[in-house]
């Protein structure tokens, strides 16, 4: 078989272009089956021919479903829950003419349970001083970004949790309180919570809320490095700080021989780590076991994996992409080539040293403040692993291209 041998769908039998073919477990569909699917199923490279044949035959008959629903409460501004009480059954879309979307339709006892979660991204303002430069205000003037995020977990053949953002998210300003910056909830935040709780309610007449989480300002306020910090950091010690790579990783394998780069390096690591989750919006196994091998002893759990998922919602894939030099979002997260990424130490990055982690700080194209990644070392095989990254998932500015008001 040679590279350019035409492959025709396994499912509905029509020639596939050349870069229009998804790979199943046992066979290959094309990109026109693949619109037919749930969009909350994920697992498609794990399917065989035959359960994909069973999910089309299920959405086929979701559409009467869909015909027969009808809304009487509807949850949410962005992301909709639409619940039709009479039949006892919901429904979650985006769309705003979902009935020609084929939305899956489930019932309300199919609801095993759900999360909800108020979460908070803050970036601090900036300001030019005489010499041209951005430096903070004083006291720091922060803005927070406030996403509202829900989990359903759900018995359905074809996929177990429907992960979304039921209202858009709500930009506040700090106020200064006391000398120092806080934050103080306004009108659209209120009303949107109030909301928001008034749809776990609904919830929870129906299942079990399996965790709650609202946002501490103060302690987001706490992990906040201001750019000041890094002027006076102390230069790596060891290691390379700026890496260049040539092209992104595919497979563990293309990752761990990525030029430069060495497990027993922590700014290697943090490098790796942002290399192997640019690849989640082609392919999530692939970047899942990347992160997993970066990982080591401890490897990434389902809630973990649920996080990630959630955070690269309504195609915000680009986060990763950011950290590389030369994304913008005027350029839609464009890097370089090649793609060059350069890891901080910061004068606290060593604080808990001796008990084994580094924090180090990655600089994205879309955001005022560095960004934290930590590693944790293993002593017997003086290698570093990947403990904390969730500060490489956290919002960005939006690219151009996505921004309604750009
Ligand atoms: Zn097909």
């Amino acid at each position: 078989m040679g590279l350019f041998d035409k492959k025709y769908c396994d499912i509905c039998g029509s020639k596939i272009g050349l870069l229009g073919n998804k790979k199943l477990e046992d066979g290959n569909m094309c990109k026109d089956c693949q619109r037919l699917l749930s969009p909350w199923f994920s697992d498609r490279r794990h399917s065989t021919v035959e359960e994909i044949k069973n999910q089309l035959a299920y959405r086929e008959a979701n559409k009467a479903k869909v015909t027969a629903f009808t809304p009487s409460q509807v949850y949410g501004n962005q992301t909709k829950l639409i619940v039709d009480e009479a039949k006892g059954q919901f429904l979650v879309t985006r769309s705003g003419n979902w009935p020609a979307e084929n939305p899956d339709v489930l019932d309300l006892s199919a609801l095993t349970g759900y999360e909800a979660a108020v979460k908070v991204n803050q970036t601090e303002e900036k300001t030019k001083n005489a010499e041209g430069k951005m430096v903070s205000y004083d006291p720091p003037q922060y803005t927070y970004e406030y996403t509202f995020r829900t989990r359903l977990l759900v018995n359905n053949p074809f996929f177990d949790d429907m992960a979304f953002e039921p209202f858009r998210s709500v930009k506040e300003k700090s106020v200064v309180v006391n000398g120092r910056p806080a934050a103080v909830h306004q009108a659209e935040y209120k009303e949107i919570k109030a909301a928001f709780d008034e749809m776990r309610a609904a919830l929870d007449g129906c299942c079990a809320c399996l965790s709650y989480e609202e946002p501490k300002e103060e302690e987001a306020l706490a992990v906040t490095i201001p750019a000041s910090a890094f002027a006076a950091a102390p230069a790596a010690a060891g290691g390379l700080t700026s890496f260049a790579f040539p092209s992104l990783p595919r497979t563990v394998s293309e990752l761990l021989t990525l030029p430069g780069v060495s497990l027993h390096d922590p700014f290697s690591v943090a490098a790796m780590a942002v290399a192997a989750f640019c690849r989640f919006s082609e392919d999530r196994d692939a970047c899942f076991a990347m992160i997993d091998a970066l990982k080591g002893p401890q490897p990434l759990s389902n809630v973990d994996k649920s996080f990630i998922k959630d955070r690269f919602m309504d195609g915000k894939g680009y986060i990763p992409r950011s950290y590389f030099e030369g994304a913008v979002p005027e350029n839609d997260y464009t890097p370089n080539r090649p793609y060059t990424i350069r890891v901080t130490e910061s004068a606290h990055s060593r604080d808990q040293f001796d008990q084994g982690y580094i924090t180090l700080y990655l600089k994205s194209g879309g955001a005022d403040s560095e960004r934290p990644v930590t590693l944790r070392h293993k002593p017997s095989t003086d290698e570093w692993f990947l403990w904390n990254h969730t500060g490489i998932l956290a919002g960005i500015r939006t690219p151009k291209s996505a921004d309604p008001w750009a």
